[in-house]
């Protein structure tokens, strides 16, 4: 045993309080081992995770076939650099490509570098393909978004929390109301290389859009020339019961931005996944990363990829996604105001009268089930996708039992 794992909880966060940016502020458990979709601090108290790391966790905490493609290829070679081959690489772009009906893909590691390179990807396509003069080139986005944390991302949010303190801004960008197509529409120009979307907004509280939405944002882009780019770095993968949200509507982007899954909840890996003659714009030494596409990343994306192609994850994301709509929409008007979601994913409203979702969330963490409020009073639950139905009952009961425990303080 090391040091680490023999401390308790108070001097595990004593110490990331001390020595840690404050850049989060975290529920106060600390996990020292997880297993599916249940996490173990150093007490040994057990916690039913119902987040999932932000849905980097869907396939549950040490699936076995991630576990062993990760520990086959820490014996035999973990990173050389784009500037060499590896042969994990092409085998991991093959299948992701087919798995999304693309035929290209660009490797990076976190989700902000696939934005980031998205949005590189779509104004040099709009200066050399579209034709768009030099320095024009404008992106549309949408109000609410969460698509990271970097400089030019943060440079198109609409949270002051998000942006406030790091300006200058990234030109370039303008964002319409979230779900409203006419909006949208309205904002398109000839200058207009692409329109970023998140299918559903995640981090904005689970927010869905209208019926239609992403068919009317696929038409409109498609009569004008200009690119959809598809978010599906939380919404993709499996978590909505399909392999990308935008499946619901028949809809195929023409870039999808990947990420979070796609790394197993092992390592880093994102993607932007399009077609050659698109993504195909980039020469070499335009664009990069020094991890990006390496072997461990490789193997471990390829056996995500692996279980996607099963199906079974998005059947199962379906069926439980159907069961814990159904048990929360039994709340509503007992300390719930709304439940919104798809699959395996679901944003709840708390009555602001009881409490702030952050109150909730630590009562329920007492309570031995670990979910994350986000805007005041929306809680998310997005459990892995191996997690039992049992188990979601239980998040279930004992969120009523919160529920139930602030209406009487
Ligand atoms: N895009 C979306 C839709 C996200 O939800 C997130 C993270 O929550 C990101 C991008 C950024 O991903 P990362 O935190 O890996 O940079």
């Amino acid at each position: 045993m090391t040091t680490a794992t023999r401390m308790s909880t108070a001097e595990s966060i004593a110490l990331v309080e001390e020595y840690g940016a404050h850049n989060y502020h975290p529920l106060p458990v600390v996990a020292t081992s997880a297993v599916g979709a249940w996490i173990t601090d150093p007490e040994g108290n057990r916690y039913l995770d119902c987040l999932a790391a932000y849905s980097a966790v869907n396939f549950g905490h040490g699936h076995p076939a991630l576990i062993r493609a990760a520990r086959e290829q820490l014996d035999r070679v973990t990173l050389t650099s784009r500037a060499f081959h590896n042969d994990r690489l092409g085998p991991f772009l093959a299948a992701l490509a087919r798995l999304a009906k693309k035929d290209m893909v660009l490797p990076m590691n976190t989700g902000a570098e696939a934005v980031e390179s998205g949005l590189k990807i779509a104004r040099a396509w709009g200066y050399r393909v579209k034709g768009v003069p030099d320095g024009r080139a404008k992106i549309v986005v949408a109000d609410g978004n969460f698509h990271g944390r970097t400089t030019t991302i943060v440079s198109f949010s609409s949270d002051p929390e998000a942006r406030d303190g790091f300006g200058p801004f990234t030109p370039g960008f303008v964002s319409v109301p979230y779900g409203d197509a006419a909006a949208m529409e309205a904002a398109l120009d000839d200058d207009t290389v692409a329109v970023l979307l998140e299918p559903i907004q995640g981090e904005a509280g689970i927010v869905v859009p209208p019926p239609g939405y992403l068919t009317e944002v696929r038409r409109m882009t498609a009569e004008r020339n200009i690119l959809f780019i598809a978010d599906e770095i939380q919404s993709g993968l499996g978590r909505t019961g399909a392999t990308f949200q935008c499946d619901h509507e028949g809809v195929i982007p023409d870039l999808y931005l990947l990420g979070k899954a796609l790394g197993g909840g092992i390592v880093p890996v994102s993607a932007v996944v399009g077609d050659r003659d698109v993504i195909g714009v980039l020469r070499p030494g335009e664009h990069g990363s020094t991890f990006g596409g390496n072997p461990l990343a490789a193997a471990v994306g390829l056996a995500v990829v692996e279980l996607l192609e099963t199906g079974e994850y998005q059947a199962r994301a379906r069926e439980l996604g159907d069961h814990l709509r159904t048990r929360l929409l039994a709340l509503v008007g007992n300390g719930v105001t709304a439940v919104r979601g798809v699959g395996l994913w679901a944003g709840v409203d708390i009555d602001p009268s009881l409490g702030t979702g952050r109150e909730v969330c630590e009562r329920l963490m007492a309570r031995g089930v670990l979910a994350k409020d986000t805007h005041g009073s929306t809680i998310r639950f997005a459990p892995p996708i191996v997690v039992e139905k049992a188990d979601l009952d239980l998040a279930v009961d004992r969120l009523a039992e919160v529920l139930a425990e602030l209406r009487t303080s």
